[in-house]
């Protein structure tokens, strides 16, 4: 192998189009105007079209984005907030660190998505609000997810950190963009998600005029005019150099779906038929944007990190997106969701490994990855 073979590749990406993003990096140093530089809004512009949403609101990151649209929707403490048991930590912390409390859902076996059938039964009085993960580049069941936050009064917010540019088409036959379907959708822009920037960033999607002015108040110290503060709100924003290089990436990243949808089906081809593992499936009616390419290896977690190890050995990385759920991380663990509690996500949390997937792989490296896994699985029998 020429180069040693990454998760991510954001040397090679960058070197691609190196020349447009520093053009872009010493405009804004030139210009100097660091916070709040005519980047930002012409970021903002440019994601609100390319998603075709109301309104973009950029901030700091996407756990910021997450909270501040939890903040939003002014919830008491105690409040309930629905969100899946297997995700990324952001998605509940933003719920406890207000006070609200995440009341968990296990997730779908194949897509690793919330499961709709079960949300019904958790609903109580006090919740609020529903949070479904787009996880791993394709939509949750948003059809269900719709009709039963409508059907209880429940706000959706819908955390889109890894799946930018995902589109859900729903039963009528109406698409719409990941992070756009519910009352509030997040995104985050850290460097190696689908639209990274080169440091931390993120963003809020809304439709609704009202939410939007919300939203712009509690990033900006709860101000609408200057020094006057109507709510308690945080500091939370997009730098200009960031959205001037997300400017440009955004320019690149219909090629970045396709590299990634390229490289995914590459997997497909050679790893389909194995009867020890199953590769990702895709939702009928979502496109997916293959933030990670997850295969589950039946034979459980002993197996699947010795996999891990070997592969490590001849320099091939893989991740385990996600080892333990979140019922089962002592942030949460308040003894109200015993072991057992969510068997789908407990038994993913022992099966999942994702393989490398970025915007630079060839076919000859999802060849060799491909070729190693499956002589690593025969040598451990
Ligand atoms: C990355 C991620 C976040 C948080 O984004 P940051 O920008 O790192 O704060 C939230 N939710 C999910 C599902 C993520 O993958």
């Amino acid at each position: 192998m020429s180069k040693p073979m990454q998760m991510v590749d954001l040397k090679s990406q960058y070197h691609r189009i190196k020349d447009e993003i520093n053009e872009a990096i010493l405009h804004v140093i030139d210009q100097g105007q660091f916070i709040k530089g005519p980047e930002v809004k012409q970021f903002e512009e440019g994601l609100r079209n390319y998603l075709d949403v109301g309104h973009v609101i950029a901030c700091a990151n996407g756990t910021d984005a997450l909270q501040v649209a939890m903040m939003a929707l002014s919830l008491k403490p105690g409040d309930e907030v629905i969100v899946p048991v297997f995700t990324y930590i952001a998605t509940a912390e933003v719920i406890g660190l207000l006070g609200l409390k995440p009341v968990m859902v296990d997730v779908e076996p194949d897509m690793f998505c919330i499961d709709a059938s079960k949300i019904e039964e958790v609903i109580t009085p006090n919740t609020k609000a529903i949070v479904p993960v787009h996880l791993f580049g394709q939509c949750a069941n948003m059809d269900a997810v719709m009709m039963i936050a409508q059907k209880h009064g429940l706000f959706v917010i819908e955390d889109a950190a890894q799946a930018i540019g995902s589109r859900y088409t729903f039963e009528d036959g109406k698409t719409l963009s990941a992070g756009c379907i519910g009352d509030m959708g997040t995104t985050s822009f850290f460097p190696s998600k689908n639209l990274g920037c080169y440091g931390d960033g993120g963003a809020i999607f809304t439709n609704q005029n009202e939410w939007a002015d919300r939203l712009r108040m509690i990033c900006n110290h709860g101000q609408k005019v200057q020094y006057v503060h109507d709510v308690i709100g945080v500091n939370s924003r997009l730098d200009t150099l960031q959205a001037a290089i997300l400017n440009v990436k955004l320019g690149e990243l219909d090629r970045y779906e396709s590299a990634r949808n390229q490289a995914a089906t590459w997997y497909d081809q050679s790893l389909s038929g194995l009867e020890w593992l199953d590769i990702p499936r895709r939702r009928e009616n979502s496109t997916h944007v293959f933030h990670q390419y997850t295969i589950k290896v039946k034979d459980g977690r002993e197996k699947r990190d010795a996999i891990r190890s070997e592969l490590a050995k001849r320099g091939i990385p893989s991740m385990i997106y996600y080892p333990i759920p979140l019922h089962q991380q002592k942030a949460f663990n308040t003894g109200s969701y015993p072991t057992g509690t969510f068997p789908v996500s407990e038994h993913l949390c022992d099966c999942v490994l994702s393989l490398p997937i970025h915007t630079e792989m060839d076919l000859e490296m999802v060849k060799t990855i491909a070729h190693n896994l499956i002589e690593v699985y025969q040598d451990l029998q």
